[in-house]
């Protein structure tokens, strides 16, 4: 990106307005000069919230007993594709709890099923499986997968997303492997949680420019209030985002901060498809118009039934509880920041 470590983290600790401008509008000249000014739209479908891991932060971990469980069939999931191929929509993504139990095979016949119906491109985000697993999917079609490492910071990591067994590879060494059978692959990270430093936050940015990521989520962590990490945030007289426990280093769960990493993964990664995430718009009304200024030119409207969308709550969000799925909103954002709808699929367009 032609920034040193050094001028990423003055960049990251920059609190001028005018200077924030300046940065914005330097990944936004970035973003139209590699990616141009189509806004991919993603559906989503959050197919099941069943989960098998612990992550402090996540109101989805196995723990959280207050949840109700679901998961989709196959029929809803093809449903849901329809839904977005009718809309126009050339990517569908099919996102869910780490369940070990869910059959290989049964998600390797929906994306088959899926690429013969509607050929959308397939993007998976199901979490750290074994590789067959992953060659299966490559095999029956699926294009792309999205596996963040929510951090970089590996004993910070250790502490808030525990390991299923030591010795399996960790995330970002999976994300070689995915690239290796031939996705694309997504990483990403968390912004603001609790013991992550602003310094990680630069790494991190280094990491995505290491990996090559074709695809880069980044929001900011927004505290579940029935998870460890959240009932410690409430305990220590904090909750809602921008008020997480400080350090002296501490990354700020801030809108302004991840809009600070937005653009500076745009420009760590000038091709990658970043989209204005969920989150931000959670942590602010209108955020997804402010990443599309910042970098982003990607959204993934929420496809996910009315009946469960609620239940797949990672953090609790307002647009969740009224089972709203912004398209509406989506285009008028699109439309605000003087860009385009994009057609077809997508994917990463290598200059
Ligand atoms: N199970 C898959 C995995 O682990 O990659 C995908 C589902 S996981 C719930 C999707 C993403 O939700 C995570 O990568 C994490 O970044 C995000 N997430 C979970 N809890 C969050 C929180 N409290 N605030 C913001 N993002 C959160």
């Amino acid at each position: 990106m032609g920034l040193t470590q050094d001028e990423i983290l003055t960049r990251l600790r920059e609190n001028d307005p005018e200077k924030l401008a300046e940065l914005y509008r330097r990944a936004d000249a970035v973003r139209a000069g590699h990616v141009g000014e189509e806004v991919h739209l993603r559906g989503l479908i959050e197919f099941s919230n069943i989960c098998q891991r612990s992550c402090t932060y996540c109101g989805l971990r196995r723990e959280n007993r207050m949840l109700p469980r679901y998961q989709m069939s196959a029929e809803e999931i093809i449903a849901g594709a329809g839904e977005a191929r009718a809309r126009g929509y050339g990517t569908v993504v099919l996102q869910s709890g780490e369940d070990l139990n869910m059959s290989a095979t049964w998600l390797g016949d929906v994306v088959r099923w899926i690429k013969e119906r509607y050929g959308l491109a397939v993007t998976l985000s199901v979490g750290e499986r074994p590789v067959e697993d992953y060659r299966l999917w490559r095999e029956c079609g699926a294009d792309r997968y999205l596996l963040k490492s929510e951090t970089s910071d590996a004993e910070l990591l250790g502490d808030l997303h525990p390991p299923r067994r030591s010795g399996l590879p960790i995330r970002p060494e999976l994300l070689g492997i995915l690239r290796d059978l031939g996705y694309e692959i997504g990483g990403g990270v968390m912004v603001g949680l609790p013991g992550q430093s602003v310094a990680s936050l630069a790494r991190d940015l280094e990491l995505f420019a290491e990996l090559d990521l074709d695809m880069i989520g980044i929001g900011p962590y927004i505290p579940h209030p029935g998870t460890p990490l959240g009932e410690a945030i409430s305990a220590a007289g904090g909750g809602a985002a921008g008020e997480a426990p400080r350090s002296d280093d501490q990354a700020p769960n801030s809108v302004s901060m991840t809009l600070k990493m937005l653009s500076l993964a745009r420009l760590a990664c000038p091709e990658a498809n970043i989209p204005a995430t969920t989150a931000l718009a959670t942590a602010q009304d209108g955020g997804q118009l402010l990443g599309l200024k910042c970098g982003a030119n990607v959204i993934m409207p929420n496809l996910t039934p009315r009946m469960y969308r609620e239940r797949y709550e990672i953090y609790p969000s307002p647009w969740r509880a009224e089972g709203a799925d912004g398209h509406s909103a989506i285009l008028a954002a699109i439309s605000e920041a003087g860009r385009a709808v994009g057609q077809g699929p997508g994917g990463r367009r290598r200059g």
